[in-house]
């Protein structure tokens, strides 16, 4: 008989997401824990595993009833062994076989998919993209997560290293990224790379009503800060924003001119800068995507928010379990 349920997890820096999903993408339940990144790998997959127990219980639901599980992870991975090669959120996970580990603790089969690719599959299946076949799902976190959908399946590439957009090179001898190499779109554009790219101009002296927040608490500035002053017309900040849909706009016009895609999903924390952001990234895009001229291009928010990579792991787990 085909099981009608899946669990899909979004494992992340901060959080674990674990959900309850049916086959047509619905969240029967859902339950978030913190990760704790700084423990052992070992140790975060047993308090996973003890979430997705809690859960099961709570929806009363026997773990024979579920078909398998789907795992959104972050770094970078190899799908085939269900192996977490390195991940700068998670300094553990060093070549952990996070797939094995997770099945002998819960006794149900596990999928891996990275989680970036999850919130695109998760989007694609019920959320903005449904009935697109070409798009780009795009997460502006504390790193840029993107996912592409290309002939309405996921891309993984030959090694399960496509679609990272965000280690993409911007500037050649640019600021440092997080993967180790210099210049990475992500260094500008995430949130990190906003508040860094504020440091910086603060230090060089200019002007901001950022400024006293900056001397005296340098480590509480946020992009969301960032953004609350541009709002109130800090000068400093708006260009920063501007600058930042700029540098987006370069990225996204030269993937359109690459893949000719139809939607590009724009979430996360900094896509909440709305116009402030996506003027200058449309702007940018029609100036340099050859599509624009012929063909409108879609830059859309998400619609599931934070569950699109739960839904999307879960989607990853179905497909698995009917081949
Ligand atoms: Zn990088």
């Amino acid at each position: 008989m085909h099981k009608e349920l899946a669990i899909g997890i979004d494992l992340g820096g901060t959080n674990i997401r674990i959900a309850l999903i049916d086959s047509s993408g619905k969240i029967k339940g859902i339950r978030k824990q913190l990760t704790h990144a700084e423990l052992e790998m070992a140790q975060i997959l047993e308090n996973m595993a003890d979430g997705i127990i809690q859960l099961l219980n709570e929806q009363k639901v026997k773990t024979e009833d579920v078909t398998s599980i789907g795992l959104g992870a972050p770094g970078f991975l190899s799908l085939g062994s269900g192996v977490i090669r390195f991940s700068p959120n998670l300094p553990s996970a060093k070549e952990t076989p996070l797939v094995n580990i997770l099945k002998r603790l819960t006794n149900l089969p596990v999928y891996l998919e990275n989680d970036a690719n999850a919130a695109a599959i998760g989007e694609h299946w019920v959320g903005a993209g449904q009935g697109v076949d070409n798009l780009l799902c795009i997460t502006l976190g504390t790193g840029l997560g993107s996912g592409f959908v290309l002939n309405g399946k996921v891309w993984h590439g030959s090694n399960d290293l496509a679609g990272e957009l965000g280690h993409t090179t911007l500037f050649p001898e640019g600021l440092p990224c997080n993967c180790g190499r210099k210049g990475c779109l992500e260094a500008y554009v995430s949130a990190t790379g906003i508040v860094n790219r504020i440091q910086i101009a603060l230090k060089e002296g200019r002007e901001s009503s950022l400024k006293n927040l900056f001397e005296k608490q340098e480590e509480s500035l946020t992009s969301l800060i960032v953004y609350e002053h541009a709002e109130r017309g800090d000068r400093l900040a708006r260009e920063i924003f501007e600058e930042t849909g700029r540098y987006l706009a370069i990225s996204l016009a030269n993937v359109l001119n690459l893949l000719d895609l139809e939607m590009i999903i724009i979430g996360g924390q900094v896509s909440k800068a709305g116009d402030l952001l996506l003027r200058p990234t449309i702007q940018g895009i029609e100036r340099r995507a050859i599509r624009a001229k012929y063909y409108p291009i879609k830059i859309v928010q998400p619609k599931l928010g934070d569950h699109a990579g739960i839904i999307g792991a879960a989607k990853t787990a179905f497909d698995h379990d009917t081949g």
